[in-house]
Formats: C-alpha cells, sequence, structure tokens
C-alpha cells in the first residue's frame, strides 16, 4: 500500500474563506495537520460571493461544466487556489453561492446537494489528483458518500473510493418532505430507503450518509459515547449503535498558530505563560472599550458562542442578575437566537459596568475577550468537541463548562486537595449548578491566588495543537485503504 493517503477534504466551511462555527475552524485546520503528517489532502468547498478579494484574485479556472440535478442543468465551476501548502478547490455557481451567509436561506437542501454532487463530478476534471478517500462533513457533505454509492455506482473512476463522515453537530440533519428525493436529489424513493434516508415522513440527508459511509467519526471520544443514547442521539443512536464498530471519537484540536497570545495581532498586548503583564493590559483595554469599570480585580467573565439553546444559555440567563450581583463583570459576544440577544442586551442596559452586549460575530474581537477575560463560560446543553474552551486555555483564560462532550474532555475540573486541574466543571443541566461553581471558580480568584495562577500555567501549558489528533486520523485512513 501507497503511504501517502489521498483525501480530498469536503466542507461547507473552512477558515479564512467562510467560518460560522467550530466547523469553519476545524475544516480550515485539520487539512493543515494532515499534510504536515504526510497525507495528500486537498480542500474543496463552495465558491461564496463573500471570500475575501485577496483569495478570489488568487483562484486559477481549472474547468467548467453543466451539472445534472435531478431536472435542473446547472452551470458549475472549478477554480482552485493554494493556502501556504495546501491545494484549495472552490464550487463556484453564483446562484447557489453568491449571498450573503453560507447557511439559512429556504433552498439550503438544493445548495448541498449541488455542492455534493459537484464534488463529485469535479473529480473527472481535475486531471493531478485522484482521492482514494472522501472526507466529508455534517449533513452538508452527507449527500457526497449517497450519490457515491447511488448515482456513481459502478463508473470505473469512482471504484473503490473510500468514505469518511464526520459529525461535528447531530442536531443538524438536513431533514426535507419526501418530494425533494425525486425532485431535487434525482434519487428514486426505493434507493433513498434502501440508503436508509426515509425517516418520519421525511428525507434525511444525514442519515444516508450515517447507512452509507465506510467510517464515521466524531469530534470527541466523549460525544462518540453519548451519541449512541437517546438523550443526545437525535434519533440516530439506533444507527450508531448498529455501528459501533465504524464508529470513533476524535478530539478537535485547534490552530495553535492562528491563537498564539504572543503574536496574535487582534490583542492590544502580547503575553505568554511566562510573563503574563501583558494579559492585565489586555483586561483594562477591554474594560475601558466597553465602558465596564476599569479594575484589574474585577473577576472579567466572557462567553463567546452561537447564542442558541445547544449552549446552555437558559441557566446564564436564569442566573444572570444573581451572578452579575456577585461583584463580577460579563461580556457576551454571541449572535442568535432574539430571546438570548435581548435578555443580554436588556440585563448589559441594566448594569453597563458589570455587563457588556456585543450581539454580532466578530472574529478579530473574540481574541480580545480570549486575551482579557479570566474565565470563558461553556455551560452547553451538549457540546461535540467545543474549540472556545481550548481557545480559552491558550489565552490563560480558565473555562467554566458542563461535563458534556468535548468539554469533559480537554477540561479538567480543578482540585482544591491537590490544586490540579485548568478549569471548572459541573454535571447536571442546572442554572444553580452553573452558579455555584461560577461562584466557587470566583473565590479561588480572589482568595486563592496561588491556586489560580497555577491553573493558568496549566491551562498555557495543555496541547490542543493537532498533531496527537491529525495521527489519530492518518491511522484511520490507513486502515481503511487496507480493507
Ligand atoms: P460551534 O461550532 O458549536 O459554534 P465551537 O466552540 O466548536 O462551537 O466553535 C465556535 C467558534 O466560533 C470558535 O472559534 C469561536 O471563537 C467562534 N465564535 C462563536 N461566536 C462568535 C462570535 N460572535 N464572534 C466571533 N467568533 C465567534
Amino acid at each position: 500500500m501507497k503511504t501517502k493517503p489521498e483525501i480530498l477534504f469536503a466542507a461547507f466551511e473552512a477558515t479564512p474563506f467562510m467560518k460560522t462555527g467550530g466547523l469553519g475552524d476545524v475544516a480550515g485546520s485539520l487539512p493543515k495537520a494532515l499534510l504536515s503528517a504526510g497525507a495528500d489532502v486537498r480542500l474543496i468547498l463552495p465558491k461564496f460571493g463573500t471570500i475575501a478579494e485577496k483569495y478570489k484574485k488568487k483562484m486559477e479556472h481549472v474547468a467548467d461544466f453543466y451539472l445534472d440535478l435531478s431536472w435542473r442543468h446547472q452551470y458549475c465551476g472549478v477554480e482552485t487556489m493554494k493556502l501556504g501548502r495546501l491545494t484549495c478547490y472552490f464550487i463556484d455557481n453564483e446562484f447557489y453561492f453568491k449571498r450573503g451567509r453560507a447557511y439559512g436561506y429556504g433552498d439550503d437542501g438544493e445548495r448541498v446537494a449541488f455542492f455534493s454532487k459537484a464534488v463529485l463530478e469535479a473529480l473527472k476534471y481535475i486531471q493531478d489528483f485522484r482521492p482514494r478517500i472522501l472526507h466529508c462533513n455534517d449533513w452538508h457533505t452527507a449527500l457526497i458518500p449517497v450519490f457515491l454509492r447511488s448515482q456513481y455506482a459502478g463508473i470505473s473512476r469512482y471504484d473503490g473510493i473510500k468514505t469518511v463522515f464526520t459529525v461535528h453537530n447531530l442536531k443538524f440533519q438536513g431533514i426535507y418532505p419526501q418530494w425533494l428525493t425525486g425532485e431535487v436529489l434525482g434519487l428514486d424513493s426505493e434507493q433513498a430507503r434502501h440508503m436508509g434516508m426515509f425517516y418520519d415522513d421525511t428525507v434525511n440527508f444525514l442519515r444516508g450518509a450515517l447507512c452509507t459511509s465506510d467510517v464515521l467519526t466524531t469530534v470527541s471520544p466523549t460525544y462518540a459515547e453519548e451519541i449512541c443514547t437517546a438523550f443526545y442521539g437525535e434519533r440516530a443512536q439506533d444507527i450508531f449503535n448498529s455501528r459501533r464498530g465504524d464508529l470513533y471519537g476524535i478530539l478537535n484540536g485547534i490552530d495553535v498558530k492562528q491563537y498564539d497570545p504572543m503574536t496574535d495581532k487582534n490583542l492590544f498586548a502580547p503575553f505568554s505563560a511566562a510573563d503574563l503583564s501583558g494579559k492585565r493590559e489586555n483586561k483594562l483595554a477591554l474594560q475601558r472599550q466597553l465602558g465596564l469599570e476599569e479594575d484589574p480585580d474585577i473577576p472579567l467573565l466572557g462567553l463567546v458562542s452561537r447564542l442558541t439553546e445547544q449552549k446552555g444559555l437558559d441557566l446564564l440567563v436564569w442566573i444572570l442578575a444573581e451572578l452579575i450581583g456577585e461583584g463580577v463583570q460579563l461580556v457576551v459576544l454571541g449572535l442568535g437566537d432574539e430571546k438570548y440577544e435581548n435578555s443580554f442586551r436588556s440585563m448589559a442596559a441594566a448594569a453597563p459596568d458589570r455587563m457588556a452586549a456585543l450581539i454580532t460575530f466578530d472574529e478579530p474581537l473574540s481574541h480580545k475577550l480570549y486575551a482579557a477575560c479570566d474565565m470563558m463560560l461553556v455551560p452547553s446543553l451538549f457540546e461535540p468537541c467545543g474549540l472556545t474552551q481550548m481557545i480559552a486555555m491558550r489565552y490563560g483564560t480558565l473555562p467554566v463548562v458542563r461535563e458534556t462532550g468535548g468539554l469533559k474532555d480537554s477540561v479538567i475540573p480543578y482540585n482544591k486537595y491537590t490544586g490540579e486541574g485548568n478549569g471548572f466543571s459541573f454535571a447536571n443541566y442546572n442554572a444553580h449548578e452553573l452558579l455555584f461553581t461560577l461562584k466557587d471558580a470566583v473565590q479561588v480568584y480572589r482568595e486563592n491566588k496561588a491556586a489560580w495562577a497555577g491553573m493558568v500555567q496549566n491551562a498555557m501549558a495543555a496541547d490542543f495543537s493537532w498533531a496527537v489528533s491529525a495521527a489519530k486520523y492518518m491511522e484511520l485512513y490507513r486502515k481503511l485503504l487496507q480493507a
């Protein structure tokens, strides 16, 4: 067997081209780590209209053709550029992708179907690369293995291509009325049923990938266990249980170069574990910028998050007044459900020197928060992996998390007897457990400076780079190619 597995990594978002959440971070950084680990990996994603001009200018035309999606006959371009050593391909169709956002349109089902089919079709036109593995990510790419095993079955170019499907978030599955199956996907009902896509009178894209992919992975060992249960399984637990032998949980990493407090250009001041004076400067500067009381001794808590139920915001909103009453400051940076946006806005308006609500998506500002805060809140209802806790630790900010998914796998709770730990955690989805945990954390911050300083060192020393996880993916690819 050849030692360099050829992998096409397909995702609907990847930094620095498009990011709405953790998937963007992972798809932007894992392929780079796989390259370093010795894979011949390339990335493919839609050519969104919002991609920065500097990247668009670098793109070269590879091919164009017309793609049949059911009765639709659509233009499809393939463009390419190098991002460092990584070759990236872009699927071009202005009707589907020249829009302000990545998702949230009435025709998302059709857009992802177009992208998925285009990825397979593009393989005919990309001359110097014949992937042996298609690594697909989340429901937007779930139709790639589905089409591969149906419409592309028996075509010699596609023979023997293996598929890895990674679940980044099981909540989103791509669920549509069944008429879409023939009308948009061009699949006949029997095929769709056979591939496990029909469920409760709907066609479910994700289930198709779960049933047809050779290997399933998810982004932390704990979440891999959790999704086999009814509480976390989002009604797909039976599939995961029946495929336990093919299911792997591999913890995500972060791009430690992008998130480096010594070199991060977004910060007010650089700092390192050896010299934390810059962290204090970041705190004071952020307090000033946001109109909070400027005082380095007030515990500064942060939340950088999509504002959705998943993130445990019902717990936080429930205890918000009590928490602010503890004499702490809170900065929320997020965008999402109106009810959370409004709760945070009104609390910030009531206590402007204690709380700021930044209802926006702002990458540079997020870095300032990671650097300036003392604690980062991640009280999620469920969390496949979570990156914010890892990024926070890299900047010496201690995470306060609920013990679920990747939060459980990456945060070691403070042990007051041994001083061990790099954060704080609680088990039950209960607002007062969150509050008591936060009160404990604030108490350690105020009264046990040595323990706090030790934990900051532990957090900053933790290795969340991709190296370990990339090696695990490599092992998996090799095993798959030998099978
Ligand atoms: P999820 O993918 O569920 O949204 P993750 O913790 O895996 O959660 O990843 C979230 C990523 O998005 C992190 O890089 C975080 O910093 C970033 N992020 C979330 N909300 C915002 C925001 N409002 N502004 C800037 N970055 C954000």
